[in-house]
């Protein structure tokens, strides 16, 4: 399946029920609707990474809207064990209310070395809330930081594609689908430069074009939009991706979130030592090898500006969604 046939224009009499809200309230401006001939007994394949964000529960809508008919279609969400609980609440809620039927993937890590990771199966009520797929990866492969930026692709990629392979979704020479990503028009610079060779498709961009504003805009109709308290508070929790802003925000009012990386620092900061270590030989999650306890510590010092306007920090890996196939990007730069 081609990247350019998704890409082609219909007429807008084609619009689905979503798109004419958002053309109603003037989000989009252009709208370009991929098409896909008919042309083979298998409908074509198309896997939804849901990451438990708005932009990405925004376009899991269109695209099921769009191609829920003429695709088959698997929409995912891999769970870290350490999000916020009100992100668990909202992939919840758009299932029951949007009928994403989201397929809830946890890592499972084979301590030995040479062997992948591959998925379990949870849900809503089974899915870990203290970290545990976490902690099974930072016990191989050591606290992920700037230097190991792995999380992403051992907790959320790789996982996604165990469970798709599962499913006759294929990748490598065999690839036989296009992976649908959620990022916007303003996150543009996060976009893969390998887009076109591994069937990436963002569709926030390429089809639907909207920002930030436009996609909060539109989740505001509904009584159970995410509900966190900031969007410092998206993905695992103490992302360390995330700007020092962000994490001491958190930080200063729920230092409890930051327990799970505490307790990974100091179980498993010894595992796999080297480039990704400080000066001590330990590794540690933050940037400039500030650990947990540091970043606490920062936020009581109150030295910081607080997290407080939505529009900051947007254009940088995680700001607010950790997408697949996203560690080869830069983490956010040191702002406070
Ligand atoms: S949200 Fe951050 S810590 Fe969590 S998997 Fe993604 S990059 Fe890693």
């Amino acid at each position: 399946m081609s990247l350019r046939n998704l890409k082609k224009i219909e007429e807008e009499n084609l619009r689905t029920k979503a798109e004419e809200i958002f053309y109603e309230l003037g989000l989009v401006k252009d709208l370009t609707i991929p098409i896909e001939p008919d042309n083979s007994a298998e409908k074509p394949k198309l896997a939804i990474s849901f990451s438990g964000g708005r932009t990405s529960a925004v376009m899991t809508k269109l695209c099921l809207e769009k191609y829920g008919d003429t695709h088959d279609i698997q929409v995912t969400f891999a769970n870290t064990g350490a999000e916020h609980p009100a992100t668990y609440e909202f992939v919840n809620e758009c299932d029951l209310n949007w009928g994403f039927n989201v397929v809830w993937l946890e890592a499972v890590v084979d301590p030995r070395p040479n062997k992948g990771i591959r998925h379990k199966i949870v849900n809503y009520e089974t899915a870990s809330r203290n970290g545990e797929p976490f902690e099974a990866f930072v016990a191989k492969y050591g606290v992920p930081n700037r230097t190991t930026p792995q999380c992403t692709a051992r907790l959320k990629t790789e996982v996604m594609e165990s469970y798709l392979k599962s499913q006759g979704f294929l990748r490598g020479k065999k690839l036989n689908y296009t992976t649908a990503i959620g990022i916007r028009a303003d996150e543009i610079g996060r976009m893969s430069s390998v887009q076109e060779r591994e069937n990436f498709f963002y569709p926030l961009i390429d089809v639907w074009p909207m920002t930030k504003a436009d996609v909060n805009r539109y989740m505001a109709q509904f009584p159970w939009d995410l509900n966190l308290p900031s969007d410092a508070y998206g993905n695992c929790v103490f992302c360390w991706k995330k700007t020092l802003r962000k994490l001491c925000t958190v930080a200063e009012k729920n230092p409890e979130f930051f327990e799970i990386p505490d307790r990974l620092e100091t179980k498993y900061g010894d595992v796999k030592p080297g480039a990704a270590s400080g000066p001590d030989g330990r590794r540690t999650f933050f940037k400039g090898h500030r650990s947990a306890k540091d970043i606490i510590a920062l936020a009581e010092e109150g030295q910081f500006t607080k997290y407080t306007d939505p529009e900051w920090d947007i254009a940088s890996d995680c700001s607010e969604s950790c997408e697949v196939y996203s560690d080869a990007a830069a983490p956010e730069k040191i702002l406070i």
